[in-house]
């Protein structure tokens, strides 16, 4: 199968491809296997759309505004896919993978040639094949798959002379703000010992820094394994590898992040001590809302202890502001969080409804003018922060 399509693609009709990422470090990662497939075909990569042969988007869906940012980019190559119908353009990655997306996307645009999703982009050269013979409007999506092969190979970007590894896919928490568990499924934990295979053959080509696990919630890595498996021992047993690098991870999320786990970071050589620990709140009853499963109190208390046992810890966090009934009250007490913990970096978003989450539906939905007002105070007091750190 694979002579007949690289002669195909040999024979001129198809040389380069293009993918357009949009989203979080785990589509960045998953581009990187969409782009090994892909040259391993036999194509080239290019940087620009309208030079390439086949285009993937590989989308975001965690935000209306990160989707229409895709789809304003995938309207703009209707001339190009009307003067080069040979063009095969794809869209994969977390959009399509929200019940109805796909025949919407199609209705929408009807120069997509092929739709998949997160859980079966290893497949991206059978889908292709099938297109150039001639299948229309392909879509292929899974929602319960278990893990990918092992055996891809990447395409590693490399870029700050860091690698990608996942160690889980998928998500069991359901925070009732967030689409993940819907279009990456549930938590699957990857052995051991293939991330440990894995991250062997990174430090073998000897390119790489550090390496960072993924999941998006590393911190309950090894739940679904039952062998005695977790992610402080991951962790250690990554850091004890032969090499010059630092060990990275996210995202951990505050209530499965151990004791134990604090001090293997704190104790082990080569493990970063940049702790990305999205708190989205700094009110309780917000949280609570939101089912993080754990309190003001409760995450206060975790910060601590981390800068007791590691002094040189830089705490980085995710917060939503307007979340459904989010009263003054509540946002101030996320302000008396952020000035309590004085964190490194603060990622800030305003709250946006996703379709087919449990807030979608939640009253007293917060104006979008008193979002914004809160959004920017945030990230205003956040530089007041940074600067004082800075001492300027
Ligand atoms: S932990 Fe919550 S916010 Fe993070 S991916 Fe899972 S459901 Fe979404």
């Amino acid at each position: 199968m694979l002579v007949i399509l690289s002669n195909f693609l040999y024979n001129g009709v198809m040389e380069k491809f293009c993918i357009v990422t949009y989203g979080c470090q785990m589509n960045v990662h998953e581009s990187e296997k969409l782009s090994g497939i892909l040259l391993k075909m036999g194509l080239t990569e290019t940087l620009k759309p309208t030079e390439a042969d086949v285009i993937v988007f590989n989308t975001c869906c965690i935000r209306e505004s990160a989707e229409n940012k895709a789809k304003g980019n995938i309207g703009a190559l209707k001339g190009y896919k009307k003067k080069n119908p040979n063009v095969i353009i794809a869209v994969g990655g977390c959009m399509p993978q929200q019940k109805g997306e796909a025949e919407k996307l199609i209705a929408k645009f009807p120069f997509i040639d092929i739709i998949f999703g997160t859980q079966n982009l290893f497949l991206f050269e059978k889908f292709l094949e099938e297109r150039i013979k001639g299948k229309k409007h392909i879509i292929e999506l899974e929602y319960n798959s278990p893990l990918p092969p092992e055996n891809i190979e990447f395409n590693r970007d490399g870029k700050d002379n860091n690698a990608y590894v996942n160690i889980t896919y998928g998500c069991n928490n359901f925070c009732t703000y967030c689409i993940v568990p819907y279009v990456r499924g549930r938590e699957r934990s990857r052995k051991e010992s293939d991330i440990i295979n894995e991250c062997k053959q990174i430090l073998k080509e000897g390119r790489f820094k550090s390496i960072t696990l993924l999941g998006q919630n590393v911190n309950s890595y090894g739940n679904d394994l039952n062998d005695g498996s977790n992610f402080s021992k991951l962790l250690k047993n990554v850091a004890s590898l032969d090499g010059d690098f630092v060990v990275k991870f996210m995202t951990s999320h505050p209530k499965d992040l151990s004791d134990e786990l604090i001090e293997t970071i704190a104790t082990t050589p080569k493990i970063s001590h940049d702790i990305h620990l999205p708190c989205q709140s700094g009110s309780t009853k917000i949280l609570e809302a939101m089912n993080r499963r754990y309190t003001r109190e409760h995450y206060l208390e975790i910060v601590k202890k981390i800068r007791a046992k590691i002094k040189d810890a830089n705490i980085s966090t995710d917060l939503i502001v307007g979340f459904p009934g989010e009263t003054e009250e509540d946002f101030n007490q996320t302000i008396s969080l952020i000035k309590e913990v004085k964190f490194s970096q603060i990622f800030a978003f305003m709250y946006s409804k996703r379709k087919g989450t449990i807030a979608e539906k939640m009253d007293n939905q917060v104006p979008l003018l008193v979002k914004r007002k809160r959004v920017n105070e945030v990230l205003n007091l956040q530089k007041q922060i940074l600067k004082e750190y800075k001492g300027d």
